[in-house]
């Protein structure tokens, strides 16, 4: 029987910004349609993680594959081919305001579509049943036509979200795509993101803050300190300890070591 390759492997992994080290000798596999969630304290690397699982960063060192391809080697036309299987979430949704959801929906083609065709469908929106179907999967349908400034808070993250899947992705980013929803509506966000990726077999790496969403939603945790993996496990074998030292504050460690 064929084995799957991974969806992303990482070897030694390192990433700097200037004299910042964000990450550090990060070595991990993801395999297709898992469920990961990215854990740690602001500053910890899971922005810098993700952003070079989806390619806008380049390690400093080590090497990465994502779907079979290494990105360290690839032409810039190449790289783009392996980006369009990421859909990225942000926590800032990205979304022009001043437009209409079915624009904001249909930015997720423009890695597909010519120059002429994204600018004639600001005109006259093309593949308009494919923005709608995406639309009514995030559960938002009749927002097709409405101003993307006059929806709330979780419906422009369901924007976001359907101009992913737009895209139809092989995996789905999302950077702390609940940090500016309230309980109620960071727990819809994360069961439909749950849900699609589920339905289609998406491999789905989320950063979280919170680690009961984590817990809820995800089958195995990376827990990422000061650039490090501290932990890297399936979410039932995670301690309390484990989470505490993860969130332990360098003043804690300090007054330990006196
Ligand atoms: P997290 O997402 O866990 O909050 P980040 O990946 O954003 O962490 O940041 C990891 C480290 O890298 C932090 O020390 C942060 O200040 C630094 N960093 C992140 N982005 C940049 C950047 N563009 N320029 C300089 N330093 C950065």
């Amino acid at each position: 029987m064929a084995i799957a390759a991974p969806i992303f492997e990482l070897t030694n992994v390192s990433h700097r910004f200037g004299s910042t080290a964000a990450l550090h000798n990060i070595s991990l596999r993801v395999e297709p349609g898992e469920r990961v969630a990215l854990l740690g304290a602001s500053g910890a690397g899971k922005s810098t993680l993700i952003r070079l699982l989806n390619g806008t960063l380049l390690p400093t060192s080590g090497e990465i594959s994502v779907l079979g391809q290494n990105l360290n080697h690839l032409k810039p036309r190449q790289l783009r081919r392996v980006q369009r299987q990421i859909g990225t979430i942000y926590q800032q949704f990205h979304l022009v305001d001043n437009l209409r959801v079915i624009h904001n929906v249909n930015a997720g083609n423009l890695g597909r579509w010519s120059f002429a065709k994204a600018c004639l469908s600001l005109v006259y929106p093309a593949e308009r049943d494919k923005a709608a179907a995406a639309l009514t999967q995030v559960g938002i349908p009749e927002k097709l036509y409405a101003r993307t400034d006059q929806l709330s808070g979780g419906q422009q993250q369901r924007v976001a979200l359907a101009r992913v899947l737009v895209q139809d992705p092989a995996v789905i980013l999302a950077d702390e795509p609940v940090a500016s929803l309230d309980p109620e509506r960071s727990r819809e966000m994360m069961t439909l993101l749950k849900d699609l990726s589920t339905q289609k077999n998406h491999t789905l790496i989320v950063s979280l803050h919170t680690v009961e969403l984590a817990q809820m939603f995800c089958q195995r945790l990376i827990g990422l300190r000061k650039g490090r993996i501290l932990f890297d496990l399936p979410t039932g074998s995670v301690t309390s300890e484990l989470f505490a030292d993860l969130y332990r504050l360098e003043s804690d460690e300090r007054a330990m070591s006196f």
